[in-house]
């Protein structure tokens, strides 16, 4: 199983962070060890002082392709949920500026959390709403319509690179909205009104 990751996705989070809106899709990847499930905590790693909540739109794989035309995109997922792309946002910016990738910023353990899976049930992928609330608040809030990408686009362009199998994850990228989470922070991850995951930063 391989979770892919795309980065600047949205717009406004592409200017909050001072970034070009991209050509095509920004890709990246975590291994399996980087997600945390069943609502279990993070345990902020020793590394960084910035670590970065990015809440994104998480869709799973269910059918094997590669070269996947757009138009048949929608066949390969019906499961969907939120979840977090855990950032050290100081290790990402050193890496950045030498040019270099970013895994350290962005796959280390713990650093997928995975919301419980719901059925996309013939709603529109492209106009859901989510949301995280931190410590009891609403601190970003994200319209899958803004996607700069839609998620046919993106899976279409990363099945030319690498086979979609059963399984795989795609993060969809964060709106803005992006911050710092220090230890005892309570994250609470939404789609619609639902919550689908809960998630204590120790
Ligand atoms: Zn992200």
């Amino acid at each position: 199983m391989k979770i892919i990751c795309i980065g600047r996705n949205y717009a406004d989070h592409a200017r909050e962070l001072k970034n070009d809106i991209p050509a095509e899709p920004v890709i990246f990847m975590k291994p399996d060890s980087a997600l945390i499930t069943g609502n279990r905590p993070f345990f902020l790693p020793e590394f960084t002082q910035d670590l970065h909540y990015e809440t994104e739109l998480v869709v799973r794989i269910h059918k094997l392709g590669r070269h996947i035309e757009e138009r048949f995109a929608h066949k390969y997922y019906c499961d969907i949920t939120v979840g977090i792309d855990f950032t050290a946002r100081d290790v990402q910016q050193r890496l950045k500026s030498q040019g270099l990738p970013w895994e350290l910023a962005k796959a280390f353990d713990g650093s997928a959390v995975l919301g419980e899976w719901v059925p996309l049930a013939g709603r529109d992928i492209q106009d859901l709403h989510f949301h995280l609330d931190k410590n009891g608040k609403t601190v970003q809030q994200g319209h899958t319509a803004d996607m700069l990408f839609n998620v046919n686009q993106i899976i279409s362009f990363v099945s030319r690179y690498f086979t979609l199998k059963i399984g795989d994850l795609i993060y969809t990228g964060t709106p803005a909205g992006v911050g710092k989470v220090d230890i005892g922070d309570q994250l609470n991850g939404f789609l619609g009104d639902k919550e689908l995951f809960r998630c204590e930063v120790k």
